[in-house]
């Protein structure tokens, strides 16, 4: 449940990123330290063996000459001793034991056996406290010739890497020491105790740890702090949404922030409730305006046949109510098949057959439909149709060319004229209908297109309609692409144009 909430996770997040970057932040203050403490113990150290190493060879200014070492001298061979003549071929004769003397190791001529430290030397080891610096120097062959008083009694001559005369350093206990072979083989170590300095260290990192928890604590509270903050208009949304489903749809979304993002979320949802809400009034709308003109042709059917059955009738005025009862229900399908087939449309169920096809040839069938009924009240049909290929279903266009010109018949004066045109222009296809009716008044103008809407004059002529042909034609057009225009002046007729797109599928 936690982890679903959106604060938990941007939560949870942050720590993550938090603890990621205060760890890397600490271990590399830490590394640094160290190493630059580290780094300043060893220079200190290196000055020293460097000053004991010159010590080691003024102390001994006599030093082979450059060249192979010398070769170990013989057990027993005595520099001093001359080789008398005779002599020098074979041992020399052995001594009795109680005259040669305790076992020596054999002695170097180059080995030196003593060291005497200079002013600086001296001066650079002249604390004898035991955390402080101290040396030692071993002779080649690994005796130790001399060391420091505060000298730690463990301490071990280093192991020497072959030939390498560098200055090297190592950490023994808490003792870090640098020490150095010369290129003889002797040995100078200095060192000191970095009890101390461990215990700094030590210190550096548990405050890092201290100021990284602060840290970490801060940064998650002012996280979920500024989480809260943000997510408080999501809190508003929703409560406004579950305000507008439980059905009050005028209900919006209060804006403080408008320029956040959530801000800009919450124009966006209020404008779409304002659409649903006006489209939510214009389907009250409909269904009222539906339930209306189903109800008329109803009351209709109800009143004649109870006026008819009221008394015994002859055989003529029982077929005149069976007229126009079937003329009121042929009314009635009319008007339920343009409903169901609006309803299809708002929908997306209608089914168009859609292919290229010329309106010409839908308009020239169209205009042969209703030229009887044209003829009938003395209206002239007059066709310019050149050749305007469409992506359409010629079904549907044709229905809305049928519905454009019973208007266009029923609108128009005795014995007016109606000019059908279509063509190419501009890459889409038109079919143009003009009559020499009675016009669109203004106030009418506007609303044309709207479901159940009739113009006074429509009502007047009592032209039967049921408000719902413009808008099942621009539906029809709409779902194909393309636009329905009107243009009319009122006492002179009107022109609807039909635009198509020439590849474009509903
Ligand atoms: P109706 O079934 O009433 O014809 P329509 O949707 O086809 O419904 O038309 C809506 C209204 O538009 C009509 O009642 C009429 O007032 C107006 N109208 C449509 N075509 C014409 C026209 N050619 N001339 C004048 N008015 C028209």
């Amino acid at each position: 449940m936690l982890v679903k909430s959106i604060r938990w996770r941007m939560q949870l997040w942050q720590a993550f990123l938090l603890v990621c970057i205060l760890t890397g932040f600490g271990a590399t203050a830490y590394k640094l330290h160290r190493s630059q403490r580290f780094g300043q113990i060893d220079e200190d150290l290196g000055r020293r063996v460097a000053t004991l190493s010159e010590d080691v060879r003024s102390s001994f200014p006599l030093r082979p000459p450059p060249g192979p070492p010398p070769l170990e001298p013989e057990p027993g061979f005595d520099p001093g001793r001359r080789m008398e003549f005779g002599q020098g071929f074979g041992p020399p004769p052995r001594r009795p034991p109680e005259e040669r003397g305790p076992r020596r190791p054999p002695e170097n001529p180059f080995e030196p056996r003593d060291v005497q430290l200079s002013a600086e030397s001296s001066s650079l080891f002249s604390s004898v406290e035991p955390d402080d610096f101290y040396y030692a120097i071993w002779s080649r062959s690994g005796v130790l010739l001399t060391r420091s008083t505060n000298a730690p009694p463990d301490l071990t001559l280093p192991d020497r890497a072959d030939g390498d005369v560098r200055i090297r350093t190592r950490t023994r206990g808490v003792c870090r020491e640098a020490y150095h072979f010369t290129e003889l083989g002797e040995c100078v170590l200095s060192g000191r105790s970095i009890r101390a300095d461990l215990d700094a260290i030590q210190r550096l990192a548990g405050l890092l740890v201290l100021a990284g928890g602060a840290v970490l604590m801060l940064g998650l509270w002012g996280g979920w702090l500024l989480a809260g903050r943000a997510l408080r208009p999501v809190e508003v949304i929703g409560a406004a949404a579950s305000r507008i489903s439980a059905g009050n749809l005028a209900e919006r979304i209060d804006i403080a922030e408008t320029d956040s993002e959530l801000g800009r979320l919450a124009r966006v949802l209020n404008s779409t409730f304002a659409r649903l809400e006006a489209s939510f009034a214009t389907q009250q709308q409909f269904v009222a305006d539906a339930s209306h003109e189903l109800r008329t042709p109803i009351a209709v059917l109800i009143a004649e046949a109870q006026a008819t059955l009221v008394r015994p009738r002859e055989a003529g005025e029982y077929r005149a109510t069976l007229d126009t009862c079937l003329e009121t229900a042929q009314r009635m399908r009319r008007l339920t098949e343009q409903l169901l087939q609006l309803a299809r449309l708002d929908t997306g169920q209608e089914v168009f057959e859609c292919h290229l096809c010329d309106l010409a040839e839908t308009a020239r069938t169209a205009v042969e439909r209703v030229r009887p009924l044209a003829s009938e009240r003395g209206i002239a049909i007059e066709c310019n149709l050149t050749r305007a290929e469409a992506n359409a279903d010629p079904e549907r266009i044709g229905q809305v060319v049928v519905n454009l010109l019973s208007n266009a018949i029923r609108f128009n004066r005795q014995h007016g004229v109606i000019r059908v045109r279509s063509g190419a222009e501009n890459g889409a296809a038109f079919l143009s209908v003009a009559d020499t009716g009675i016009g669109i008044a203004e106030a009418d103008f506007e609303h044309i297109f709207d479901r159940f809407y009739r113009g006074d004059s429509a009502r007047t002529h009592a032209s039967g309609g049921t408000g719902l042909g413009l808008a099942i034609s621009r539906a029809i057009v709409a779902a194909h692409g393309g636009s329905i225009a009107v243009s009319s002046r009122a006492g002179e007729g009107s022109e609807f144009v039909v635009q198509l797109p020439t590849t474009n599928s509903p």
